[in-house]
């Protein structure tokens, strides 16, 4: 059987609809996951998910903005805070509390 080679990356395989199915993937980059809920658009399923999550499910409430951590509650987002970034209440209230509140109001809607 004959190689299909893709001409932009020399990536090869037997079957013509597997070729197909990369170009358009890492190529074309085509926009394969749609959320049901509004226009949010993404060729990658985990970011689809990730999506989904943090905006319509409120899953992810609380969200770190040094990392891409996010948490149901604040208690634990502070937990990490603390842990990961080593940011105490009194430093992080002098940095970013009212971005962290905008986010959260945003998703509560
Ligand atoms: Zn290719
Ligand atoms: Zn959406
Ligand atoms: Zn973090």
């Amino acid at each position: 059987m004959k190689n299909k080679i893709c001409k932009l990356c020399n990536f090869k395989t037997f079957r013509k609809s597997e070729l197909n199915t990369h170009i358009n993937r890492v190529h074309l980059k085509i926009e394969r996951h749609k959320c049901e809920k509004c226009e949010y658009k993404t060729s990658q399923k985990c970011l689809l998910e990730n999506h989904l999550q943090s905006v319509h499910f409120g899953i992810k409430k609380y969200e770190c903005y040094m990392c891409d951590f996010g948490s149901k509650t604040n208690h634990s987002l502070q937990r990490h805070l603390e842990k990961i970034h080593h940011v105490t209440k009194e430093s992080k209230s002098t940095i970013h509390t009212e971005d962290i509140k905008e986010i959260n109001t945003e998703y509560l809607q």
